[in-house]
């Protein structure tokens, strides 16, 4: 069972339309979509967005519905300047950038018990990065911070990108990294740019939700045709 998770509804409205057929149930005040694509058998839903909401619903797709590989697919706010609307970006690894208790001297990033940065699937990164090669689609692989917080500031957007090197920001990708991690079932983390989390982003994320979430639920499904 593979599952696809996205945030909200605009992220995985185009896999369910292009899967046509599927058997919805509902779960933990969720719809979880069930389809078969190419002979593979997928569990599919919208977490709705932020951290708490997509560990609640990657646990379930997991331990309910038995997924034994996590695809996540979606937008985010571009932090690296070569990252422009529409491009693509998939995490090797991400980081929780509001987790903050340095009043005890520990870094951003960090509570006692686990590590700063978590480190997505090798495997499945390759295979993004070969599928994107055949395609002549450009890939780039970065570093994802991820809060409860909708980036569109400029002072916020540079302390990210400095405090954790970070390429890209968004608001669920660490929280189904840790969940994914802890129950040692691997992940992919795609997301396609909708704005550059500075002054005025909600703006752009608006106008480029749509166009990108497309993007990003077209390449993911290619890559579950090669699992
Ligand atoms: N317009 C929505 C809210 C979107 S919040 C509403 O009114 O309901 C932004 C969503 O897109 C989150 O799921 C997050 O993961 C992603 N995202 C895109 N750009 C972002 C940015 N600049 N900062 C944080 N998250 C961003």
């Amino acid at each position: 069972m593979i599952a696809i998770l996205g945030a909200m509804e605009e992220e995985v409205a185009p896999l369910l339309k292009t899967l046509g057929d599927y058997k919805e149930v509902k779960h933990a005040n969720n719809t979880f979509y069930l389809a078969n694509f190419k002979g593979k058998e997928l569990v599919i839903a919208y977490s709705k967005i932020g951290k708490v909401n997509a560990a609640l619903t990657a646990t379930v797709m997991i331990e309910k519905f038995g997924a034994t590989k996590l695809l996540f697919t979606g937008v985010a706010g571009a932090l690296n300047e070569n990252l422009k609307i529409g491009d693509m970006l998939y995490a090797s690894s991400l980081v929780q950038h509001d987790l903050d208790i340095t009043a005890f001297g520990h870094p951003y990033g960090y509570v006692p018990g686990t590590s700063i940065f978590m480190k997505s699937d090798v495997n499945l990164n390759a295979l993004a990065a070969k599928i994107a090669k055949t395609k002549g689609i450009n890939l780039l692989e970065g570093v994802i911070a991820t809060g409860d917080q909708f980036v569109c500031n400029g002072e916020r957007k540079e302390w990210i990108k400095t405090t954790f090197k970070a390429d890209a920001t968004e608001m669920e990708g660490a929280s189904v990294a840790l969940v994914c991690e802890s129950l040692g079932v691997p992940f992919f983390i795609l997301r396609a740019i909708s704005d550059e989390a500075g002054g005025g982003a909600e703006f752009d994320f608006d106008e480029f939700l749509q166009s990108s979430a497309n993007i990003s639920a077209d390449f993911v499904l290619s890559m579950v045709e090669e699992l």
